[in-house]
């Protein structure tokens, strides 16, 4: 850090280019998501590790132009894929339109900027604080999440599924109606 920007400097890193995230840019953070109904309302809970302390998926940061380019580039990935509609679905992916059910692994991404908390009196430090400026956010099923992370940015090293399903049954949500494929929700035969 040089000059005066260190005071601009949010500490959060792009994931598109590794730039510093300023408290003035814009900025898309991506989470990995379950929906659920709860009284009547749609809420998000985080998908944790087996032990529920950490984030299965860190959530991650992108300048808004950064995010823009992916945007675009995923867009043209996916094309015309035919979408899975449904009964009973919650949310439908941006993307390919298909309806996600409850419960399943899914994609947000939301627009906002990252601003400096107050100073905490006991530790005499500055949190940062994710403030959402969208109220519209960018849903992504879990197939989109699969090819977004492998084929046009990668997010998360370890890759993305819903629960250690085969490939081919993300696409086809094989934890819904079994899979043809070789995971532990084949159909018997
Ligand atoms: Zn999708
Ligand atoms: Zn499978």
């Amino acid at each position: 850090m040089t000059g005066d920007n260190w005071m601009l400097d949010s500490g959060i890193t792009c994931s598109y280019d590794g730039d510093v995230i300023e408290y003035t840019d814009g900025v898309v953070v991506m989470l990995v998501i379950k929906p659920f109904i709860v009284e009547g309302q749609l809420l998000f809970f985080d998908v944790k590790t087996e032990d529920e302390d950490d984030y299965l998926y860190e959530p991650s940061f992108f300048h808004a132009k950064n995010w823009e380019e992916i945007d675009e580039q995923f867009r043209t990935y996916v094309g015309e894929r035919p979408e899975l509609l449904l009964d009973g679905s919650v949310l439908n992916c941006t993307y390919c339109k298909s309806g996600i059910l409850q419960g399943e692994t899914t994609g947000i991404a939301t627009f906002g900027e990252i601003q400096r908390s107050q100073r905490n009196p006991d530790l005499k430090t500055y949190g940062n604080h994710f403030e959402n400026l969208d109220r519209n956010p960018t849903i992504i099923c879990v197939a989109c999440l699969m090819d977004l992370n492998n084929d046009v940015q990668e997010i998360w090293p370890d890759g993305v599924c819903h629960a250690d399903e085969c490939p081919e049954g993300t696409y086809v949500r094989c934890w819904r109606s079994g899979c043809e494929g070789n995971c532990q929700n084949k159909i018997p035969e």
